[in-house]
């Protein structure tokens, strides 16, 4: 067994790691504080290769493994958690559909324009009335002459008003629950379909996230993405720099035990979910089943991520709960990762229906 990274994942970690430092944290701010998209900055992920992580070469992708995706999406959010979003919806849900599922047209059609970062991808499942239940989603596409004609609305979607095309999941057969959805590749301009108003949220705020809206939404016969009815399937090193500049009863906060403590406690818990989540990478990579290795992954990573969070506030005192300070955006950020892409208690119900052997 061995944990090193090949010398090619160890030298896209520390592009990825010096573009953060570079480009995110401090300078992200100003757009967090102006719930403002940060189009320029995040116009630089595409020439890095960050747009079309898994994208295939051959459709202008850098064509990299999981574990090497990984490492990029752990340094852009240790960076920047509005920017990390932008990308890991764009790249896993958007590009990643197209990608996987895609006939040669449409990958020629998108990929490369997606992986040079020209446009960004939205994914649509979620509804007002559906999220962990996915499969109860009420959008219809129905079969037209010339296409397909799309009618309903999707809540909360990453890239909404800021993407160039949307995967979008309709309901295609009424009288079937999951097996009667399909995914549609829709660009931006297609007449009936708009975004809606950017929410306001708690964190990610320099992140897009808003409606994706169908009003008799027409699209060509060849934006259906596979076959019908196949659609359904970081804040410790802030801690640190404030233990050892802030002093108390004349010493650094980072020599008070009780502190020490909750960062040795953290430092672990970022350890576990790397480990758990370069495993699950890994495993896709080997062509294993990956599923329930991702689900413990992501359940322990999220749960770690706020943990790590609230301590860092607590370690920052009232410093920790005003503006000036990076922790503070960070706990906002932090608590997302525990309800986007399935919420905590849906990733238990995966992991216990394995061991129960129920499915
Ligand atoms: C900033 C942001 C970005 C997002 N981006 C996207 C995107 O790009 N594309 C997209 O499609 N969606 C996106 N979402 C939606 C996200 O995936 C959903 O919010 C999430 O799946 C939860 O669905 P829900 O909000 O409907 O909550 P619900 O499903 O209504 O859940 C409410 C509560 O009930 C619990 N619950 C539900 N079912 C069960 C169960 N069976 N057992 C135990 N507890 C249960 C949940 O865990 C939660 O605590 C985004 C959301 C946010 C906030």
């Amino acid at each position: 067994m061995t944990f090193e990274l090949t010398a090619e994942q160890a030298a896209i970690r520390a592009v990825a790691r010096d573009f953060a430092e570079a480009e995110l944290g401090d300078k992200i701010a100003p757009y967090d504080a102006r719930h403002e998209f940060p189009h320029e900055i995040v116009a630089k992920l595409g020439p890095l290769g960050f747009l079309g992580v898994l994208v295939p070469e051959e459709y202008g992708g850098a064509g990299l493994d999981y574990v090497s995706y990984a490492l990029i999406v752990e340094e852009l959010n240790r960076g920047d958690a509005s920017v990390g979003i932008t990308m890991w919806a764009h790249n896993s849900l958007g590009a990643n559909h197209i990608s996987l599922f895609g006939s040669t047209e449409q990958k020629r059609r998108w990929l490369p324009r997606l992986a040079a970062g020209e446009m960004l991808a939205a994914w649509g499942l979620t509804e007002p009335g559906s999220g962990s239940d996915a499969a109860a989603l009420l959008t219809r596409a129905e079969a037209r002459a010339d296409g397909w004609a799309l009618n309903g609305s999707k809540a909360f979607i990453t890239n909404a008003s800021v993407g160039g095309v949307a995967v979008v999941m309709a309901r295609t057969d009424p009288d079937k629950k999951s097996k009667g959805i399909s995914a549609f590749v829709v660009p931006k301009g297609t007449p009936g379909f708009r975004a809606g108003t950017p929410y306001r949220k708690l964190g990610l705020h320099a992140s897009d996230t808003a409606e994706l809206i169908f009003e008799d939404a027409r699209v060509e016969a060849g934006a259906l993405i596979g076959e019908r009815g196949q659609g359904f399937v970081q804040a410790v090193d802030q801690s640190v720099k404030y233990m050892k500049q802030r002093t108390a009863f004349g010493r650094t906060l980072a020599e008070f035990n009780g502190l020490q403590g909750m960062l040795a406690e953290v430092a672990t818990d970022v350890e576990v979910a790397r480990l758990l989540t370069l495993r699950a990478a890994w495993l896709k990579d080997a062509g294993q089943p990956a599923m329930h290795a991702a689900a413990k992954a992501k359940v322990f990573a999220s749960e770690a991520a706020m943990k790590a969070a609230t301590r860092a506030v607590q370690i920052h005192g009232g410093a920790g709960y005003i503006t000036e300070f990076p922790v503070e955006r960070i706990f906002r950020d932090a608590k997302l990762t525990e309800i986007g892409e399935g919420t905590s208690e849906i990733q238990r119900m995966v992991i216990a229906r394995e061991i129960l052997q129920l499915t």
